[in-house]
């Protein structure tokens, strides 16, 4: 059977940590970003590692670039079996100041995608008679103030995911997410300059209201995404895994 992970916003943060464990785990993993050569200096530092990776330029957005860029890694490092739904990105005002193209970028790159994505890794899954889909949701799926794009995308993938797991239950593919909570990323460090805190402030701060007492880190995230596409979790689909440090974030 192929061996080959997708991971999709994979040049830095979360996707760059789940690209890194999943090689060590035995993939050979397709980096995908928006940005080809930030994935491939990313996958160059898995191969300095000793890992098996190679990185690739797509809008996971964009049906024709998926398309594209699906055939390449099938082509390069083989049919893929694992995709992480990672790629994503925040756009966050309140309601009344947010504008229909932030509210459209997000759904693009969040819904759009992980839909385009599983849709075109799927096939080789079903070939395969194995497969494992992971989905990046967020606690913002509960709600959270200054994001009703993001938690409408990330309760959105939740959705999917549940979807997805009924449909391809029957062809040995199962399907999860993952709801982080405050992982200490650019993403959040974005967040924290406009809010106008300091980085090491804002986690500081975040720390206080987390149960075990710190933020979290990308590899934290890696270690769930590690399990969940593994052989040993056959048996868990359709579940959301929060990992936020508690109950919720
Ligand atoms: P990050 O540091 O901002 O990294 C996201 C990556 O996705 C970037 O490399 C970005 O590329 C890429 N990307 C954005 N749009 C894309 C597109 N259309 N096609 C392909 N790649 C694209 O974010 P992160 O904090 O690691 O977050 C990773 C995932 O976890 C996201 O889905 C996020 O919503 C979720 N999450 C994060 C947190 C957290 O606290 N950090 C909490 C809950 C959920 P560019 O650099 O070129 O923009």
């Amino acid at each position: 059977m192929s061996r080959t992970a997708v991971v999709t916003g994979a040049a830095r943060g979360i996707g760059a940590a789940v690209a890194a464990r999943l090689a060590t785990d035995g993939y050979a993993v397709a980096l995908v970003d928006l940005d080809a050569g930030a994935a491939q200096a990313a996958a160059e530092q898995i191969v300095a590692a000793g890992g098996r990776a190679r990185g690739f330029g797509a809008d996971v957005a964009d049906e024709q670039a998926v398309a594209r860029v699906v055939e390449e890694i099938t082509a390069e490092l083989g049919a893929p079996t694992v995709l992480v739904n990672n790629a994503g990105i925040i756009r966050d005002n309140l309601l009344f100041r947010m504008s229909v193209e932030d509210w459209d970028a997000v759904m693009g790159v969040h819904l759009r995608g992980a839909f385009l994505m599983s849709r075109a890794c799927q096939g080789a899954m079903r070939e395969a008679g194995w497969g494992r889909i992971v989905n990046l949701s967020s606690t913002s799926a509960l709600g959270n103030r200054g994001q009703a794009n993001y938690s409408a995308a990330k309760a959105g993938l939740q959705g999917l995911t549940k979807t997805l797991a009924i449909e391809l239950g029957r062809f040995g593919v199962t399907v999860n997410a993952i709801a982080p909570g405050f992982i200490a990323t650019d993403m959040v460090r974005a967040t924290a300059e406009r809010m106008g805190v300091g980085f090491e402030e804002f986690c500081a701060g975040a720390a206080e209201q987390i149960p075990v007492g710190r933020v979290g880190q990308p590899e934290d995230v890696a270690a769930v995404a590690s399990f969940l596409a593994g052989e040993g979790s056959g048996y868990v689909s359709g579940q959301v895994i929060y990992v936020a440090g508690g109950p919720k974030a």
